[in-house]
């Protein structure tokens, strides 16, 4: 079948494009997959301690993990990641906002009471740079170690100091929101320290500087309630300690409000490493994910094999991720929640180790097969070409340099053969042996090249006379032997005849001078018993007759 070669060129043109095509592709895919990961990254970044964040990065996690996403959805998938990032940001900004409020609340507050004129100025300095330095969640310490100073100022200077904090405990009962913990009586004050820094002073002031036992009683029954909270709260668990066992040794108004200070301090310090921690660890959490995304971006590769391999990765990790969602969800302590999601973690990364070991070691078995392979190839490509090299020897060592025929060794090997066949068979076998008359002659008149040459012209006429399937060569000298498979003697001694007649007739020039060259031949056919030396015998011995007839003839015997 001929193939047009315009049809060629047109279907390896079509081939070539759809080979760019898949490259284009291929490209397009790898940007968007870099696209999404480095989006996971960002959400991460912005996830402090927000897990409902967590929860939508998960979300989102298993759809990719689930691969069935078209390019459209994918680009969908971004933008929704951008936008719970930025509704992340502005959540941030609100919180900051709240606390920047009550803080300066705080302030107000103490500016209204009647306070020396550096006291006042102070608050009202630290009013102006609020706003500036409450930008920063790590600046709060900061902030409110400012405010307790000069509050502690303040309430100094205040004859009645039970302003700030205080003020909400030995509040009115307008002030604050009732709670199961609020005394009776005459004295009965609404116990609220909740929010720590909602210390707006309350516009009723309790007027006697000593508390009752009742009041000090209810303090520090709201205290060590209080303080059990914050007991499960790791670092700050030993000031906590040494707080309860301070307010074990009593309260008194003069031990109160540097207490309550104290209190407050422990709650936003509480708070800001809850808060740092917390994010710290989502931070970790995010990272584990987006490098378990990255590793199965990695990891999902064409073969079959892998398919099914990534396939089973993707399930387990699914299983995984959807406890890690649910425990997420029951999670009442912070605490609990991050033992619980560490270990789930922990549980994919055993699945991923293991997928990647499974994978290593079907890497490897892949590259020793490839470098084996390879290996194997050029050891081929060395056998071929040592075969080649061999093969040229054995033609060099079979053939007779001069005229180009097999020589006597390969007489020897093709002689065993024919023999063998000969004898398995029992098909007519005829050997012939060829002697130039009177060669001496020759080489004595014309010359020892004159001498090459007349066996080279010789030995090839003889050749071009004979069957393929006869075997020729040189023997040695000016003499050559025949072998004539499936030809008996009679027919044999036909076509030599024929042969020696054609070289007897044949008109050899030397330098212009005519040359008369005749041969004699001997010839036998295998007979029963023959060997190969038994039938060669008896064909020299033929030669050998026909010299002595006169040469230029063939003899049979
Ligand atoms: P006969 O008719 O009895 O065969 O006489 P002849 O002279 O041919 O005698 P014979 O076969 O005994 O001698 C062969 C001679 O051929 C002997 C040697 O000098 C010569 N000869 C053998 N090999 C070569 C060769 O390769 N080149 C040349 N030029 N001469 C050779
Ligand atoms: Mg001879
Ligand atoms: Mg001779």
């Amino acid at each position: 079948m001929t193939v047009n070669s315009g049809d060629k060129n047109n279907w390896r043109d079509k081939y070539l494009n759809a080979l760019d095509e898949q490259e284009q592709l291929e490209k397009q895919f790898a940007s968007q997959q870099e696209l999404l990961r480095s989006a996971l990254v960002r959400v991460s970044i912005a996830a402090d301690g927000q897990d409902e964040t967590l929860d939508q990065i998960m979300a989102k996690l298993r759809e990719q993990l689930r691969g069935k996403m078209s390019a459209t959805e994918f680009t969908g998938t971004l933008a929704q990641l951008e936008s719970a990032a930025l509704a992340f940001e502005q959540h941030r900004e609100q919180a900051t906002q709240e606390i920047r409020q009550a803080l300066a609340d705080t302030t107000k507050g103490l500016l209204n009471f009647k306070l020396s004129r550096g006291v006042k100025k102070e608050l009202n300095e630290y009013l102006k740079q609020l706003p500036q330095r409450s930008k920063k969640v790590r600046l709060y310490p900061a902030l409110l170690q400012q405010l307790a100073i000069i509050q502690q100022q303040a309430l100094g200077e205040i004859e009645q100091p039970k302003t700030g904090l205080l003020n909400k405990i030995l509040g009115t009962k307008a002030s604050a929101a009732a709670d199961d913990l609020s005394g009776s009586g005459e004295e009965e004050r609404n116990v609220s320290l909740a929010p720590m820094l909602d210390s707006r002073p309350a516009p009723q002031l309790v007027q006697h500087h000593q508390l009752t036992e009742e009041h000090s009683a209810q303090i520090m029954r709201v205290l060590n309630q209080f303080f059990t909270s914050l007991e499960n709260e790791s670092a700050i668990q030993t000031k906590v300690e040494l707080m309860r066992r301070k307010l074990e040794q009593g309260v008194s108004l003069e031990t109160l409000v540097p207490l309550l200070d104290s209190v407050r301090d422990l709650v936003m310090e509480a708070y800001l490493a809850a808060n740092q921690a917390f994010a710290t660890y989502l931070k970790n959490v995010n990272l584990e994910l987006a490098e378990i995304y990255m590793l199965l971006g990695g990891a999902v590769k064409n073969t079959q094999d892998e398919r099914a391999a990534s396939r089973k990765l993707q399930d387990d990790v699914m299983r995984e991720m959807n406890d890690l969602e649910a425990t997420a969800a029951s999670a009442t302590d912070i605490n609990q929640l991050k033992d619980t999601v560490k270990s789930q973690l922990g549980n994919i990364r055993q699945v991923i180790d293991h997928y990647q070991q499974t994978d290593r070691a079907q890497q490897e078995l892949a590259e020793q097969l490839q470098t084996l392979g390879a290996k194997i190839k050029t050891m081929e490509v060395e056998a071929e070409k040592n075969r080649t090299i061999l093969e040229t020897h054995r033609q060099k060592a079979l053939h007779d340099p001069l005229t180009e025929l097999p020589n006597r060794e390969a007489y020897n090997e093709r002689a065993s053969a024919e023999v063998q066949r000969w004898q398995r068979y029992g098909r007519p076998l005829t050997i012939a042996i060829f002697d130039i008359d009177h060669f001496k002659r020759i080489n004595d008149t014309y010359g020892h090249q004159a001498g090459d040459r007349v066996i080279k012209v010789i030995g090839r006429s003889i050749a071009k006379r004979l069957r393929e399937v006869d075997f020729f060569c040189r023997y040695g000298g000016e003499e050559f032997v025949a072998l004539m498979p499936e030809t008996d003697g009679a027919t044999a001694l036909a076509v030599l005849e024929a042969v020696r007649d054609a070289i007897a007739n044949a008109a050899f020039n030397y330098k212009d001078q005519p040359m008369s060259i005749t041969m004699s031949v001997g010839l036998s056919e295998f007979k029963t018993n023959d060997t190969l030396e038994s039938a060669f015998e008896r064909a020299d011995q033929a030669l050998y007759g026909a010299k002595s007839a006169g040469r230029n003839r063939c003899q049979q015997a």
